[in-house]
């Protein structure tokens, strides 16, 4: 398959006055043609800032290092005038809460048609033609009347549908989705996943889907990485990670689904401002050992895995 990212030693810090405050440290994955990656973990682990530096979202008080090469070239070297270029036309977002993603002002077929406008030369004619066949492939039943209506007018759930057409109207060839379910009720999440399993048959795009949510992950990624405090613990392919699961922390957000009993991991995630020596997970792991308050443990390979732990490292 098609190598279409590869996310090299990414480090990303903001600097906040005095201050500078690590988000991401050392991360890197790949990811082909027609794969979805899915990357995990709480709320403050530095997933979403993974998928704004892949992105180039970031603001300017960031200090960004290693690569992310897209297709061969580093987007980090990009220009913002060339980064632009590749949004919206080789690059998708989705990002959570389609609301602010919409503009209330103009109707939903106009806003699924900007992105040809931009970034192509086709007619105002031909890309509404194009806005009614990314409907209708999408299931809508009558895209002519859903390119008229408002956003005001739609579920927050149909809302994300629409962003989700404007985002793959050119078929991209990385989709990159930012907790693209967060707020949504249990039947627009069905829609959207659905939407996901129909992009994943049909358009062969890369995708990196940022969710806390694990069961979004294991419905529809092929390979997992699970983040804590700024770091990958454990990545390898869904499934394994899901029926053997090799890092304590993985274990604990697995324990934390409904039908394991909604189990919580004791204890809160350190904020990124705080670091301390040993494993970021000690202080709240169940298996920790004297080393592990003392020692960094590295990303190694296990078998089939990555995993960040001295449990699974031999020494
Ligand atoms: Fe737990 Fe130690 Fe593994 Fe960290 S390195 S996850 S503290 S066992």
């Amino acid at each position: 398959m098609n190598r279409i990212l590869e996310v090299c030693k990414l480090s990303v810090s903001f600097i906040s006055g005095n201050e500078v405050v690590q988000a991401v440290n050392n991360v890197s994955f790949d990811i082909s043609q027609g794969d979805i990656f899915a990357l995990v973990g709480e709320t403050g682990c530095g997933k979403s800032v993974i998928a704004h530096a892949v992105a180039g979202l970031l603001p300017d008080n960031t200090v960004i290092s290693g690569e992310v090469n897209y297709k061969g070239q580093d987007l980090l070297e990009l220009s913002q005038q060339d980064l632009i270029a590749l949004r919206g036309q080789e690059i998708g977002i989705i990002l959570q809460n389609p609301s602010r993603a919409l503009n209330p002002l103009y109707t939903i077929g106009h806003q699924i048609r900007e992105p040809v406008l931009v970034h192509t030369m086709k007619t105002k004619d031909r890309a509404s033609r194009m806005v009614t066949a990314t409907l209708r492939k999408m299931g809508f039943f009558d895209p002519e009347s859903e390119a008229h209506r408002y956003p005001f007018e739609s579920s927050g759930g149909m809302n994300q549908r629409f962003v989700i057409a404007t985002s793959t109207i050119l078929s991209p060839d990385l989709l990159i989705a930012d907790e693209p379910t967060t707020g949504l009720d249990h039947s627009c999440i069905a829609d959207v996943i659905k939407e996901f399993e129909r992009i994943k048959k049909e358009e062969h795009c890369a995708m990196i889907l940022i969710t806390h949510d694990l069961t979004l992950a294991r419905t529809l990624a092929d390979r997992i990485g699970v983040m804590y405090s700024g770091e990958i613990v454990e990545m390898g392919e869904c499934k394994a990670v899901f029926s053997d699961t090799l890092h304590p922390y993985t274990r604990g957000l697995i324990g934390g689904l409904p039908e394991n009993g909604c189990t919580p991991i004791p204890g809160i995630s350190p904020p990124m401002s705080r670091r301390f020596p040993g494993c970021r997970f000690h202080p709240r792991c169940t298996e920790r050992m004297p080393i592990c308050g003392q020692v960094h443990p590295r990303l190694e390979v296990n078998g089939d895995r990555f995993v960040r732990c001295h449990l699974c490292h031999s020494h």
